[in-house]
Parts: structure tokens; C-alpha cells; sequence
């Protein structure tokens, strides 16, 4: 089964609706690259390639389901951009610089320990498949410095 037909499938299997345009939607979400999210503008321009009769509020409404479903990740990357990708985009996390607005990728090995601590410190389940992190890069940190220098 590829990306497209697991989530499918998936909805089918939670009785949701399949439209045409949920379908256009999914099929949008995973036609690119491996690494690449989408904004919801860009999943509804690559949607209207095919037909122009989804319009963008569809699109994010739709979106909302599938991330309440939990076959859809939305990640913030600051400065109000928000990108979506499926799940079987695999665990990884954003490092993004609220200096300069640059996103590092980062290894999200480390969030097991922080996953088992909040379960068995809470019973929290996190979520915690690809999220961003907020903070400062390596060469804004320098700048900053020497300018305290000064
Ligand atoms: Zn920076
Ligand atoms: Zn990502």
C-alpha cells in the first residue's frame, strides 16, 4: 500500500467520508519529495492543478481533520508559516531560529527518553513525531555576543 491508499484506508476504517476532493487532498499531501513539507496555500495550488473546484477553505478544513486523526502532522516554523506533511514522513524535528527564521533538522532520538519520562511521570502520551523547537542558531548566538562586547 503506498501513502495515498494507507490513509485511505485509514479514514475508511474510522467511517469517514472519502470525496473526490479529500482524495485530491491526500494525493497533494504526498506527492513530493521525501523531506519536503507543504503549506495548506501549496497543497491548494498543487489541488488546482487537477480541478478548481476546492477551494482553500475546503482545503484547510480538511487538513484539520486529518491532523485531528492523527494522519497528518502540522508543524510551526515561525513567522505564521505552518507546513503539513503525513505521518509516514517518519520522526524528525525543526530547530527554528526566531533571529533569523533558519530551520535546522534535528535527530529526534533523544525525545524517547523526554516520551518515557512524561508517560511515567504523567501518563502523558506526547506527540512528539516532528515538532519544532524555538531558540537561537549557532551564528545568531555569535552576533549577539559580540555585540555585547562592544
Ligand atoms: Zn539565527
Ligand atoms: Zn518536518
Amino acid at each position: 500500500m503506498n501513502d495515498v491508499e494507507q490513509i485511505i484506508e485509514s479514514l475508511r476504517r474510522k467511517q469517514l467520508r472519502i470525496t473526490p476532493q479529500r482524495e485530491l487532498i491526500v494525493r497533494a499531501l504526498t506527492d513530493v519529495d521525501d523531506d519536503e513539507h507543504q503549506t495548506a496555500e501549496e497543497i491548494h495550488a498543487r489541488v488546482q492543478a487537477s480541478t478548481s473546484a476546492v477551494n482553500i477553505a475546503t482545503i484547510y478544513r480538511t487538513l484539520d481533520m486529518l491532523v485531528e486523526e492523527g494522519l497528518v502532522t502540522r508543524v510551526d516554523l515561525g513567522g505564521g508559516k505552518e507546513v503539513f506533511a503525513t505521518v509516514q514522513h517518519g520522526m524528525h524535528m525543526h530547530l527554528v531560529c526566531r533571529q533569523c527564521g533558519h530551520v535546522l533538522d534535528a535527530d529526534t532520538q533523544v525525545l524517547q527518553d523526554v516520551r518515557q519520562y512524561l508517560v511515567a511521570e504523567h501518563g502523558f502520551s506526547a506527540d512528539l513525531e516532528h515538532i519544532s523547537l524555538f531558540g537561537m542558531c549557532e551564528a545568531c548566538k555569535q552576533l549577539t555576543s559580540s555585540h555585547e562586547e562592544l
